[in-house]
Order: structure tokens, then C-alpha cells, then sequence
């Protein structure tokens, strides 16, 4: 079975990643005991994914794959983005963040939002990205325990229940993540050499 890195500390899209990932064997930067933060500082999505996967890259020298998502919302211009993980401030709380979002958003009657996610895939042969989105909407109070981050704030168009209330299962067959590593996992199949 293949190895491949995940350059994360994120246990929860480690999970998510491995559950979709069933054919690879995935390892995530704890089981690496790689403890360092890897800061940060692009300005967009894509730009976070790519400094990920070229820190661990360039440490370990082995296919790495690494993403970076956020949360945009339509009516503050795609805010918070790439930003989401630090909006409510840089201890990364995951209940203030979905506390200051409904605050932003009272009163406000446009509650269309995205997740999306920009995966990087990189080898010693090439570096590639992959987009994954999923639409929905923003609800005006909390609901569900299961998930992180911004779950349960948010229900994806076609549902009743935000994704803290969905199943694993279900919210890792429509997720902004599952969209991209799809993506991730046909190119893989096209390119059985590139791993
Ligand atoms: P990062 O990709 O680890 O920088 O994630 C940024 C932030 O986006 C996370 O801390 C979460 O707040 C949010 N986020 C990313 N993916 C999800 C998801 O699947 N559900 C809920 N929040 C998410």
C-alpha cells in the first residue's frame, strides 16, 4: 500500500482524509512526531496549501499531500477565507469563530457561504492542486456536535441539517474535501507512476 504524508496537526481532516483515502496508507505529521507549527502567511488558500506540502516536502523528501480550506461567506465579501481558523483571534477557537460569524452575519438576510479547499499534491516529479467545494448556507444558531470548526454552523444546499449533525459518512460524501481528493484520486489513477 502506498504511503503517503498529510501535512497536518488537524486530527479531525486527518480522520476525514484516511476515511476517504482507504487504498493509501496516510500518515499525518503527529504520526511523523513533527510537532513544529508551520506558519501560515500566504494570502490565499492556495498559498497555504503549497507552503505545507513544500515544508514537509522539503524535510522528509516523500509524496506529501496538504490542504488549506476556509469558510467564505457571501455577504462579508468571502470573509472569513483563509482566515477562518483565526478569526475570532490567533488561539484558533473554534466555538469563538462560529460566535463572531452569526454576530457579523445578524441581521443579514443573504446567508449563502461556501467551504472550499485547495489540496497540494507533491512529489519529486511535479507539484499539483486540486479545488473542492461545497455550497450551502449559514444558520442563526448552532446545532450538532459532531465535526469542528465551522459544522455547526452550516448546511449544505439540499439538506435540513447543519454538518455537526450529519454522520462522518455522510458529510465525508458531499464535503469540500471529499470534492477535491476525488480530484486527487482520479489524477492519482491516471498517473499510477506520479506516487
Ligand atoms: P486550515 O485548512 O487548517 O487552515 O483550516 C482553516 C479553518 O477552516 C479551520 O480551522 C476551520 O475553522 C475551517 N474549516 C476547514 N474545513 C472545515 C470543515 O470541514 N468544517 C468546518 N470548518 C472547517
Amino acid at each position: 500500500m502506498n504511503k503517503l504524508i498529510l501535512a497536518t496537526h488537524n486530527e479531525h481532516k486527518a480522520e476525514e482524509f484516511k476515511q476517504i483515502l482507504p487504498q493509501f496508507r496516510v500518515q499525518t505529521l503527529a504520526d511523523l512526531n513533527y510537532d513544529q507549527e508551520i506558519t501560515e502567511t500566504a494570502s490565499d488558500l492556495e498559498g497555504n496549501s503549497l507552503l505545507k506540502a513544500d515544508t514537509i516536502f522539503r524535510q522528509y523528501g516523500h509524496i506529501v499531500i496538504s490542504d488549506d480550506s476556509g469558510l467564505e461567506v457571501k455577504a462579508l465579501n468571502g470573509a472569513p477565507g483563509v482566515y477562518s481558523a483565526r478569526y475570532a483571534g490567533e488561539q484558533k477557537d473554534d466555538q469563538k469563530n462560529t460566535e463572531k460569524l452569526i454576530h457579523e452575519l445578524k441581521g443579514i438576510t443573504n446567508r449563502n457561504a461556501q467551504f472550499r479547499t485547495v489540496i497540494t499534491l507533491m512529489s519529486s516529479n511535479d507539484t499539483l492542486q486540486f479545488e473542492g467545494i461545497v455550497e450551502g448556507a449559514i444558520v442563526h444558531e448552532p446545532k450538532g456536535d459532531k465535526g469542528f470548526g465551522y459544522d455547526p454552523v452550516f448546511i449544505p444546499n439540499g439538506y435540513q441539517k447543519t454538518f455537526a449533525e450529519l454522520s462522518s459518512n455522510e458529510k465525508n460524501k458531499i464535503s469540500h474535501r471529499a470534492n477535491a481528493i476525488e480530484k486527487l484520486v482520479a489524477f492519482i489513477e491516471k498517473n499510477p507512476t506520479f506516487c
